[in-house]
């Protein structure tokens, strides 16, 4: 998604860089009237953050279509409201206002009435159904329509599901909207027609104001001599469809035999509409059934027949809807495409499609830092990222803790032990493509996931290497194919800081971490006893104010009073201790105490405890520990 951030002022220039916590890929610019027209054209997001004044002027001559304009988007100094000022639906100005509102904590301004009613949007309905709005002025219309009637009616003869607020009807002269390929809905069917006759009246009556959505659900099989013009194939493609009563809009793509996919005529008319080019082989062509075969056709190219088969073929063998028809140089058949598909070539939505399948390309991971526990201590950028993820993984008591995030997303949570599992199950889902978010409670670089990700990839990356010597030699073998598999793509990382224990104890204590301090894990699951007694002895030796963390590794009280006693041997009795359990949390509760009553106090796995140096002093119930001001003060 492209987005150019403008400001004037240099708090808007803060806020700008802001932002760019929820677009990285911004590009932040000093606005001026003459670097507009460029990123008019360039941008598909305009954020500006300055009066709404200013940015009618600017934009107002380069304003041109709803389907083309970029999102714009104002913000005020401050941030506190997202104005969505142009291009609300379709170029996503709206999206866009409510995301940076979310983000900044402010409040998005939507005027757009189906928002505002609560309505869906025919743009976005269209849009998100694949379906091509015939008339584009017509859209407006049938919004104030669907705002004053409380509901459109629509005539369909697709299967389209069809959103609460839409009734569906049988009659075309009642319809608001009617999805179809036919060109006129009011026409006949041709089985209907006197002697089975395909020719449709031109001038069937329509009822004015109603408008046509066309799904793409037609293959256009095209065979040409050589050297036919891109003119002449169009026109014996609009003569076929109109001559059949279905719509131009509606076509999804052509087909052809793979000796005609370079043939000039055919690529240009391709080309100019955005339609991709299915291409079969003779082979391919001559094993479909049923087709009528031409002599003159096989001669030239190997094929019995092109149109016909070639369309049978990319629409996955759907209806045959107009069998071959030889107009000029060209030959021409229509069929139904059997289901249906967003991807196609072309249309406007060229960069939503390239993106969908750019974020399927690669994996990426968000080491998530969530912080203490409430969803307040948790970045904005964070929360983000756990929005943007398809899967999050993590620990179920981290997860509850953030639940109002999750709503809707798949979740895979194992208990606290299991992380290995957890990081192994991010890998391999972002091996094949998702994005996932790992959550770790606080920061994700302290004592949790972000280095055990790091640390399966590096073994990953060792995989592949393997990976290219095992296929060379025993390319069948079981274990090759699922080295494979699990070292196939390319997958980033992206660590997201979280508050840790430290940050949220120190806050709730007053000022106890402002010198020099050492952390260190009583937990001897990963790490030997010894080494840890060690580190203690050498903190304590050294005067460092001290962190302690899992404090109670699996229930065992010896930890805590082992290294009370080793911190003793070099420091007073009456030192400062803070405990803190649950700190930003419903449950918190901080006690002030020192190092001999320490162990008085509860002191379990969901708390933290910091203990002062030789000059940490307490006041008003406050662990304070001096920077050295007290002599730049005197
Ligand atoms: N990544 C985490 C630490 C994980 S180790 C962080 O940066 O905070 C788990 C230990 O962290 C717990 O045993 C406890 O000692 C401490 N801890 C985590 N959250 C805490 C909180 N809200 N209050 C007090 N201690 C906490």
């Amino acid at each position: 998604m492209s987005v150019v951030i403008l400001y004037i002022t240099d708090r808007a220039c803060t806020l700008a860089q802001r932002l760019k916590g929820l677009y990285p890929d911004a590009k932040v610019a000093k606005f001026g009237p003459g670097v507009i027209p460029g990123l008019w054209e360039e941008s598909r997001n305009l954020i500006f953050i300055m009066a709404a004044g200013i940015v009618a002027r600017t934009i107002a001559p380069l304003i041109k279509d709803k389907k083309t304009d970029p999102a714009v988007i104002v913000l005020d100094e401050g941030g506190r409201f997202a104005v969505s000022l142009l291009s609300g639906h379709i170029g996503g100005a709206n999206e866009r206002a409510r995301e940076i509102a979310s983000f900044l904590g402010g409040e998005a301004v939507i005027t757009t009435a189906s928002d505002v009613n609560n309505m869906p949007s025919v743009d976005l309905w269209a849009r998100d159904n694949d379906l091509v709005i015939e008339e584009w002025a017509l859209v407006p219309k049938i919004g104030a329509r669907f705002i004053n009637n409380g509901a459109l009616r629509v005539y369909t003869d697709t299967g389209i599901k069809l959103p609460d607020a839409f009734l569906k009807t049988s009659d075309p002269g009642l319809a608001d909207l009617l999805v179809t390929n036919k060109k006129d809905a009011y026409s006949a069917p041709a089985a209907c027609m006197p002697g089975g006759a395909t020719q449709y009246p031109a001038s069937a009556c329509r009822v004015k104001g109603q408008l046509y959505l066309r799904p793409r659900d037609l293959v256009v099989g095209i065979g040409c001599n050589s050297g036919t013009p891109a003119d002449e194939i169009e026109g014996a493609v609009r003569g076929t469809l109109d001559k059949h009563n279905l719509s131009f809009s509606s076509i999804h793509s052509l087909a052809t035999i793979d000796i005609k996919i370079s043939e000039q005529g055919l690529a240009a008319f391709a080309e100019k509409y955005g339609f991709e080019i299915a291409a079969f082989t003779s082979d391919e062509l001559n094993r479909v059934k049923g087709i009528s075969k031409s002599k003159v056709v096989f001669k030239a190219t190997g094929a019995h027949a092109v149109a016909e088969p070639a369309a049978l073929l990319a629409s996955g063998n759907g209806d045959l809807l107009v069998p071959k028809q030889k107009i000029g140089n060209a030959t021409v058949a229509v069929t139904k495409r059997l289901g249906r598909t967003k991807e196609r070539k072309g249309g406007g939505m060229k960069e939503n499609d390239s993106k969908k399948r750019e974020l399927k390309a690669s994996g990426k991971i968000y080491v998530v830092g969530t912080g203490p526990g409430s969803i307040e201590h948790i970045t904005p950028y964070a929360q983000n990222a756990i929005r943007k993820a398809d899967i999050i993984i993590g620990y179920d008591t981290y997860l509850d803790l953030i639940k109002e995030l999750l709503g809707g997303k798949e979740v895979f949570s194992t208990g606290m032990t299991r992380e290995i599992d957890r990081c192994q199950k991010a890998v391999e889902l972002a091996s094949e493509g998702k994005t996932v978010a790992v959550i770790s409670g606080g920061d994700p670089g302290i004592y949790a996931m972000a280095g055990l990700v790091f640390e399966l990839l590096k073994d990953r990356n060792a995989l592949s290497v393997k990976r290219d010597e095992l296929t060379e030699k025993a390319n069948e073998s079981l274990d090759a194919l699922r080295i494979t598999h699990y070292a196939s793509r390319p997958i980033t990382v992206e660590v997201i800081p979280g508050i840790s224990a430290l940050n949220a104890c120190a806050a709730r204590l007053g000022a106890p971490l402002m010198h020099d301090f050492a952390s260190i894990s009583l937990s001897d699951r990963l790490t030997p006893w010894e080494l840890i007694e060690k580190r203690l002895e050498a903190a304590a030796r050294a005067d460092f104010v001290m962190i302690l963390y899992n404090p109670k590794s699996r229930g065992r009280v010896e930890h805590i009073s082992r290294a009370q006693e080793i911190i003793l041997k070099h420091r007073s009795g009456n030192t400062p201790v803070g405990i803190v359990k649950g700190a930003m949390r419903a449950d918190e509760r901080v006690v002030i105490s020192n190092l001999k009553d320490m162990l008085d106090h509860d002191i379990d796995m969901q708390t933290a405890v910091i203990i002062g140096n030789s000059k940490t002093f307490l006041w008003n119930n406050l662990m304070i520990t001096p920077r050295g001001y007290e002599n730049k003060r005197q």
